[in-house]
């Protein structure tokens, strides 16, 4: 028969595969035994030859197919097995390299080729002399099928790489691959925390992972369409420091950003900060005062942002900072190169603008607690996390060389000049070690040595990844698997730094891996300064800590009424947003208190007025973003910014890569390879509901709870075609499952039998079952007639309750199982009508 023989990546070899791996960041083991089960190299082309020849002689066809999956150890929570498959996007480098040493091997050889092929490179793998070329990762993710409308465009685009000859090329773009961003492992994993509902389930993941909820679709549609106001005000609804927030907020929305499973996430964080540089803006009017006043504590981003809603909503609101400057950490700890003075004082300024009062240099203490107490309505303390948590060990009461962090930050802002020496050693992995060590850097000059000494690994490290990347790319050196064990010094002079070697055990409470000492390990590291930057705790010396527990989870209102704290105060050493957020919803907590809510919600998406086609085209197509290169600005000058901000044409185009996640999501449709999640239309509507139970020898019916549809587009899922392979789960953005949490409808009576939980229409009729208890809906003259074991029930066409019996008197029957069953019958009509 004419042959193609299907070969395995582990050709490459053990310590290629793992390089290769490795330089694209990614985390997946391939163990030894992958290996040893597997033919090498040298054996597979004996095998090659032998069978060409056969072949040959045959007069038959023969050719090698690249590749199958990679066995590597389960790292993922999806199955239980310890081995799982890789495909898709960290094989296509592998595998093009395996191409690479079979074509110099076998140069007549046909390879056909299927690893993490995509529209992107399908003009490169065929210039590569690689066919036929086959696809199947790629449709099944977001997109699904339609993703090969891009294909042909490609390949035409890249005509005249045809004409190149193939074996180079291939050669060529082995080497390119692997250096390549797009196959960079840099996002784990999309899924949020958000619980996946029966209905109404589309919302942009980056809009639900931001603490503050911004809205990002909707400054990312104003910042395409060029209308930077709109896009600046879109912003200020959920966050008074947009400047601020486009140079260092953590951008968790880009870490859950839908376009991931495409391309790249959108730089989210660069074109608010683009937005914010370049926008015209009209200043916010201070409204009248509604004679309700708040006192603040601490005028950092969460104080400050708590002030500006208050002030938005009317209250008079005076903020009191110990200071002789407002900004919290922002004004004093985070670094120049970092975030502009101009930058802070813009988003402050504008806060004051509206009427805030801040008064610095008015630190709160227990008598001033009790006065602002007595003159205010409500009080909220945002004092920040102050105290550096120190290093504890051997020789910690040195006298020079060990600096606080905080305070070196704080003199190196004011212009102090501090004396480090050439060997500077910071301990720790987060945000304040990478500013610490890069200040560092910039004070200790060519010649200096700036190291980080971390117990864990790059990858555990607390700190935003591209503040890492920064610091390893200025030249930090970064010491892994290493823990602080004595500061040793000479005449009260710290000289060096004695360390235990570490390795990585079982995950900790907080999922990281528990870094354990290696016993006998040991080695020293010279330094003339020790930083360590193990994180902060607050102090709050003016009221008595008990009273700061927290009596309401969501207002985080503490003991004392009408008290509440928020920000790093509340949650430790955190981040901007958080503190931004918590200001915001403190704000939102005491208008909602004061019985001031006017309605208004900053989280309603506008309508983008994109077409239900146009949507899905977008979520069809691959449109990388851009990777902005930093690294002219890494002058390492303390004053100069380390990234630029985007330009307007960038600006336009990552926005424009937007796929409005918060209008339309539909993933789990496209990635069913069975097409078993299908998305149905329903006209939104509310209604209120009704309940019927016994009330001693009496049914009482009452009104119950609102029951609403707000979105058109809605989901279900047809058991009969799903097999449960759990594709639509890996890329749903909420923590659910869709084929499981979504409606569940059966196409024949045998399989609704079978199901445990689901819907069924049969004969204009549509059942419903859950533990084993079948219920019926039907539409009648003048509304619907539900009948179950339970309870039988005439309802009107607006499902209110006509008549009902109650077959058993310890239930209480709802009618919004009759308004879905209804909703559902519908859609299985629509659905064997199309
Ligand atoms: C070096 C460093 C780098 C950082 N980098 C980032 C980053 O890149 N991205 C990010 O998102 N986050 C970063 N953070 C964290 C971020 O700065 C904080 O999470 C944020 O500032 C917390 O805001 P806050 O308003 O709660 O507290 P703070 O910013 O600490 O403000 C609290 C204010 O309260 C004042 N205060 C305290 N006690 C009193 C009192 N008794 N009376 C009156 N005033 C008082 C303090 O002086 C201070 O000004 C960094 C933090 C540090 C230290
Ligand atoms: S594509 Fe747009 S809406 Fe979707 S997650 Fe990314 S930024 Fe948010
Ligand atoms: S689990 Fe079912 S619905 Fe989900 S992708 Fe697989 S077959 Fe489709
Ligand atoms: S993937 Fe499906 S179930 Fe999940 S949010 Fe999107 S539409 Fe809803």
């Amino acid at each position: 028969l004419h042959t193609f023989i299907k070969l395995n990546p582990t050709l490459l070899g053990k310590e290629r595969i793992r390089n290769i791996l490795k330089q694209l960041n990614f985390d997946t083991n391939v163990p030894d035994a992958a290996f040893e089960h597997d033919i090498t190299y040298d054996a597979a082309q004996n095998v090659i030859r032998s069978l060409q020849q056969i072949a040959r002689t045959n007069n038959l066809f023969f050719g090698v197919k690249l590749t199958n999956t990679l066995e590597s150890l389960n790292h993922k929570q999806v199955f239980s097995d310890e081995a799982m498959y890789m495909s898709g996007k960290a094989l296509h480098p592998i595998s093009i390299n395996v191409a690479r040493i079979v074509r110099n091997d076998f140069p007549d050889l046909p390879i056909s080729f299927c690893a993490g092929v995509n529209a992107l490179n399908i003009a490169d793998v065929l210039a590569c002399g690689l066919r036929p070329v086959t696809v199947c990762s790629d449709i099944l993710k977001p997109g699904g099928y339609a993703r090969l409308l891009q294909y042909p465009e490609y390949i035409e685009a890249n005509a005249t790489l045809r004409k190149t000859d193939a074996a180079a090329y291939l050669n060529r773009y082995a080497d390119s691959v692997t250096k390549n961003q797009l196959y960079q492992a840099r996002w784990k994993n999309i899924k949020t925390d958000r619980i996946l509902s029966e209905f109404d389930c589309i919302a942009a993941p980056c809009v639900t992972t931001c603490p503050s909820n911004q809205q990002v679709p909707d400054y990312m549609y104003w910042t395409a369409e060029g209308d930077l106001p709109q896009a600046f005000e879109t912003i200020l609804r959920t966050n008074p420091f947009p400047s601020v927030t486009g140079m260092v907020c953590d951008h968790l929305c880009q870490t859950k950003c839908t376009r991931i499973n495409y391309d790249n996430a959108l730089l989210i964080r660069d074109v608010k900060r683009y937005v914010a540089e370049n926008v015209i803006y009209r200043e916010l009017e201070a409204p009248e005062e509604n004679g309700k006043h708040v006192a603040i504590i601490g005028a950092g981003p969460s104080g400050l942002s708590c002030a500006y809603f208050l002030r938005l909503a009317g209250f008079a609101v005076d903020v009191y900072e110990t200071k002789a400057f407002p900004g919290g950490m922002l004004a004093d700890a985070i670094p120049l190169f970092r975030l502009s003075e101009e930058a802070l004082n813009g988003d402050i300024e504008r806060i004051k603008t509206l009427g805030v009062k801040i008064h610095t240099n008015a630190k709160i203490d227990s008598i001033a607690f009790e006065k602002i107490r007595r003159e205010s309505d409500y009080l909220y303390i945002a004092v920040g996390a102050q105290k550096s948590l120190g290093v504890s060990i051997p020789g910690d009461n040195v006298k020079t060389g060990l600096l606080d962090p905080l305070e070196f930050l704080s003199a190196v802002r004011r212009g102090q000049a501090i004396e480090l020496g050439r060997n500077i050693v910071i301990l720790g992995g987060g945000n304040t070690a990478m500013d610490a060590a890069r200040t560092a850097r910039r004070l200790s000059g060519k010649e200096g040595r700036v190291s980080i000494v971390y117990r864990r690994t790059r990858r555990e490290m607390p700190a935003d990844a591209d503040e890492v990347e920064a610091a390893l790319a200025e030249g930090i050196k970064l010491i892994e698997l290493a823990a602080p064990a004595e500061i040793l010094s000479e005449s009260g002079k710290v000289t060096a730094l004695r360390c235990f070697k570490m390795k990585l055990g079982q995950p900790d409470e907080s999922g990281r891996a528990r870094p354990e000492k290696i016993p006998g390990i040991e080695f020293t590291v010279t330094t003339d300064t020790i930083i360590p930057a193990f994180g902060q705790q607050r102090v709050v010396d003016f009221v008595d800590e008990k009273l700061l527990e927290i009596s309401n989870q969501d207002t985080r209102e503490t003991q004392i009424p009408n008290v509440y704290i928020g920000g790093d105060a509340f949650r430790g050493a955190a981040t901007v947003i958080k503190a931004i957020a918590d200001g915001r919803k403190t704000a939102e907590a005491i208008i909602e208190k004061a019985n001031l809510n006017n309605g208004f919600s900053p989280l309603k998406p506008i309508d983008k007025k994109l077409s239900h086609e146009e949507l899905h085209l977008k979520r069809s197509r691959i449109t990388p973003g851009i990777h902005p290169d930093n690294s002219t600005l890494r002058n390492l000058d303390y004053f100069s910014l380390s990234e630029r901000t985007l330009t307007e044409s960038e600006a336009v185009a990552e926005s424009k890569r937007c796929l409005y996640c918060d209008q339309l999501c539909d993933i789990c449709v496209t990635v069913c390879p069975n097409r078993a999640n299908v998305s149905y239309t329903v006209e939104p509507f509310e209604m209120r509901t009704q309940t019927a139970a016994f009330k001693k020898d009496e049914i009482q019916i009452f009104d119950d709870k609102i029951f609403k549809i707000e979105q058109s587009n809605q989901v279900l899922n047809i058991e009969d075609f799903c097999n449960e392979c759990g594709n639509c789960t890996t890329f749903c953005p909420t923590s659910g499952a869709p084929y499981r949490d979504k409606p569940k409808v059966a196409l024949t009576e045998k399989s609704f039998q079978a199901m445990e939980k689901g819907y069924f229409l049969n004969k204009g009729v549509l059942y419903y079952k859950e533990n084993d208890v079948v219920s019926s809906l039907r539409e009648s003259e003048k509304g619907f007639v539900f009948l179950s074991p339970d309870v039988d029930a005439e309802l009107d066409s607006a499902f209110t309750i006509k008549t009902v019996e109650i077959k058993n008197r310890d239930i209480k029957w709802n009618t919004a199982i009759a308004i879905k069953m209804k909703i559902i019958g519908d859609a299985v009509r629509d659905l064997y009508e199309r």
